[in-house]
């Protein structure tokens, strides 16, 4: 038996004939950046995220860091950041010359602790990025609350979560503007990198759209100091194809996170995914917790079964942030996650006998016997 972490052919070939008729059509259109492709893509996943517009980027990355571009983030800002996320969060911040500043998650949920945002808040505070950590949203109403206390732009760090609600409201309409990734490996992943934002602010829109096109409305006349930071139009048309089955296969992951919760219930240490009741998560990750985290992940491999560790080690104690200061023990909470998560296998088309399979392994894995 092997079971991957992950079946990225199989998700994409499932569209395999619509895939290529898009690649017939854009060849033949002779277009291939910011054309009626990516249109019809921004308006239609602007749509879905209940939001007023879309832009298309060049990645998940980008999309974060002209997020905050398109609100004036500038050196000698800070940004209150989770000290549990992928790096790419801080690095949006750091692109833009502003600061993180961590604040640490709720422990059951992942995501950041609206608690012990208001103490991080600074006169140098500009924004909060809250981070819908795998496919689970992060709770906005009271940071929402925050942000408009304190002047602050509320921005959703939604890579991990298209598709997900918040008492009933779609992750990219919660806060001022929200960046999603299209990265292959994501809910709603291209053939190749790519990255959105959407957002209600019409001014917002128009700088946005201005900062990723090299700073310009009008060819050749430069009004920001920009970027090239596009979605193009191959990527649009296989997006567009992808997001109408984004649902179906949202609720597919659902189906398998129900069947893990319900396989791995009652193992002595095993920690399973809490779901708030205001959450509707579209389980990006199927995450667990084990305080004997890497031996549990050398037993599954050896019986076959691909995990991965979102994250191995936490922002503030990257060398990339040496920097900044921080040491061991500065954010324990993110620490202590970072050592013992494990993301199971999970993806749309995952069948219930693996699912079954995984869990076996991992009772067996965990079993007193052993
Ligand atoms: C994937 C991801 C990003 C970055 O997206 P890319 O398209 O890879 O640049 C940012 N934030 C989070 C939480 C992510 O998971």
């Amino acid at each position: 038996m092997t079971i991957p972490f992950l079946d990225l052919k199989g998700i994409n070939l499932a569209h395999a004939d619509s895939l290529q008729a898009a690649l017939a059509r854009v060849l033949e259109s002779g277009w291939f950046i910011l054309g009626k492709e990516v249109d019809t893509f921004e308006q239609r996943f602007a749509a879905y995220c209940e939001a007023k517009h879309g832009i298309g980027v060049a990645n998940g990355l980008d999309a974060i860091m002209l997020a905050l571009k398109g609100y004036g983030i500038k050196p000698g800002d800070e940004v209150i950041v989770p000290s549990n996320t992928f790096i790419a969060t801080w690095l949006a911040v750091s692109q833009c010359g502003a600061t993180p500043v961590p604040v640490e998650p709720v422990e059951a949920t992942f995501n950041i602790d609206p608690a012990r945002v208001e103490a991080a808040i600074t006169p140098r505070t500009r924004a909060i990025i809250a981070v819908h950590l795998y496919g689970q949203p992060a709770d906005m109403d009271p940071l929402r609350a925050l942000a408009d206390k304190h002047g602050l732009k509320l921005i959703e760090d939604a890579a991990q979560a298209h598709g997900a609600r918040y008492k009933g409201r779609r992750t990219g309409s919660l806060g001022h503007a929200a960046a999603f990734s299209f990265y292959p490996g994501k809910n709603l992943g291209a053939l190749g990198d790519g990255g959105g934002i959407v957002t209600d602010d019409d001014a917002f829109d128009t700088l946005v759209r201005t900062y990723r096109n090299y700073g310009s409305q009008k060819k050749y006349h430069n009004l920001v100091q920009g970027y090239n930071s596009r979605l193009d139009e191959l990527q649009a048309a296989f997006l567009t194809i992808k997001l109408a089955t984004l649902d179906a296969d949202n609720a597919a992951r659902r189906a398998i996170a129900a069947q893990y919760d319900r396989l791995l219930a009652g193992i002595d240490g095993l920690g399973l995914p809490h779901v708030p009741e205001w959450a509707e998560p579209v389980w990006h990750l199927y995450v667990v917790r084990h305080a004997q985290r890497d031996a549990l992940a050398a037993k599954l491999a050896e019986a076959g079964i691909g995990t991965n560790v979102h994250y191995p080690v936490a922002p503030h104690l990257q060398q990339a942030y040496a920097d900044h200061g921080y040491k061991e023990g500065d954010f324990p909470i993110a620490e202590a996650i970072h050592r013992e998560v494990l993301s199971l296998p999970l993806w749309p088309h995952m069948t219930e006998v693996q699912v079954e399979q995984v869990a076996a392994a991992v009772r067996d894995a965990l079993s007193t016997k052993n």
